[in-house]
């Protein structure tokens, strides 16, 4: 998978994330399954499929018929049709000044919020003699992106002028589908409404109207409209991302991350390790180096402050975490070698290091640990 399918022949460091693409088809189909009936799945494959691999990811979700693809960027999108994806795709961020005819050409659904892009949009659609499709981004409580929801009746007739640019679907974010307190979402959901009833009574037929997140897809099933957006649980992240209840769908985690020890040291007590000597051994240690680091997206703030899996045991990480490289207390595990394979995210026997857990100890959420995985570290297909 990959563009580094060349590459995996060549000798390389031995640092690596593994996608299982079949974990990610089925928690698709299995959001697919949670939704109400007749509601769509756009699968949300921004940041580099949340730093799983865009075009392998979607290659993947494309083989099983996924509805939509969403991206936060027009050159995200332009990747993905240059890595030879079909499927319809969504912008979910609008897209800048001279981007329209691209768009145009390469069959891109964009948000849009602002008359000006609008134009524009209309403008490339008569360009290329062609009908451009586009969604209203409205802003029922975010605060972020989008036309403040009280605005749209009085922009609706300027929308009806345009001819190439045609206004076929709604959507909104939610700012805390997650949380206990439900009534929040719920006003958004009411406003979202209220717009969506005002558009149709303008003569607008909105066929897609979409509100969800995974956290909305999860807890609010009045939210569902006729497309949902699933990002973080389509690669199995959950525990910081949905709400307490209901229950969470039974997800697997996607992504997983492997090194090797490069060096091993027996040490005496009192041996300062990494930069700044922050760490001192307190007893006789044997002391393994990883090659792998900040640069890679395993956070500094992991210094003497996390765990890896090795050998069906959990070994401390001790001193500063470093740019390419981490040092990990090996004391006491049986038979360690030079070469030997830890986990640093992942199952590894009975051992299991999930992102929620990472992101818990650095004080994030299991979003930024997993798009974080740095350009460095190959992505390859499980399987
Ligand atoms: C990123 C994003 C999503 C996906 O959110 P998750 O919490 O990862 O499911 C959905 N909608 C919009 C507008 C987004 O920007």
């Amino acid at each position: 998978m990959d563009s580094d399918a060349a590459s995996t022949l060549e000798p390389r460091r031995p640092t690596w994330a593994e996608i299982d693409l079949r974990a990610l088809q089925q928690n698709y189909q299995i959001l697919k399954d949670w939704l109400s009936h007749g509601t769509s799945l756009m699968a949300v494959v921004k940041a580099n499929a949340y730093g799983h691999g865009s075009v392998a990811c979607a290659s993947a979700l494309e083989a099983i018929g996924a509805d939509w693809l969403g991206v936060a960027l027009p050159e995200e999108a332009f990747e993905l049709r240059a890595g030879g994806i079909t499927r319809p795709i969504f912008c979910l961020g609008g897209f800048w000044k001279g981007q329209s005819a691209r768009i145009v050409a390469e069959g891109i659904t964009p948000a849009a919020f602002r008359l000006d892009a609008i134009e524009e949009l209309d403008v490339a659609g008569r360009a290329a003699g062609r009908i451009v499709d586009y969604h209203l981004k409205i802003d029922t409580g975010m605060g972020r992106l989008g036309l403040p929801f009280g605005e749209v009746a009085e922009l609706a007739p300027r929308l009806a002028e345009f001819r190439h640019a045609r206004l076929t679907g709604l959507l909104t974010h939610f700012a805390e589908a997650d949380g206990v307190d439900r009534s929040f979402t719920e006003l958004q959901i009411a406003r979202f409404n209220q717009v969506a009833r005002q558009l149709e009574e303008a003569g607008f037929r909105l066929e897609w109207c979409h509100l969800a997140n995974s956290a909305g897809i999860h807890a609010h099933p009045t939210s569902h409209g006729t497309l949902a957006r699933a990002g973080a649980t389509l690669y199995g992240l959950t525990r910081d991302v949905l709400a307490p209840s209901p229950a969470a769908p039974l997800l697997s985690p996607v992504m997983s991350l492997h090194s090797r020890i490069v060096m091993l040291k027996r040490v005496p007590t009192g041996t300062p390790l990494g930069y700044g000597r922050s760490f001192v051994t307190t007893r006789e240690s044997l002391i393994a180096t990883l090659p792998i680091g900040y640069a890679d997206g395993l956070r500094r703030a992991f210094s003497s402050n996390g765990e890896v899996l090795l050998r069906d045991a959990k070994a401390p990480i001790v001193g500063r975490v470093s740019m390419d490289l981490t040092i990990i207390d090996v004391t006491g595990i049986e038979g360690v070698e030079v070469g030997d394979e830890v986990v640093l995210l992942g199952t590894q026997g009975t051992n299991r290091i999930t992102a929620e857990d990472l992101a818990a100890a650095i004080g994030t959420i299991s979003y930024e640990i997993v798009t974080g995985i740095g350009p460095r570290v190959p992505r390859r297909d499980k399987f």
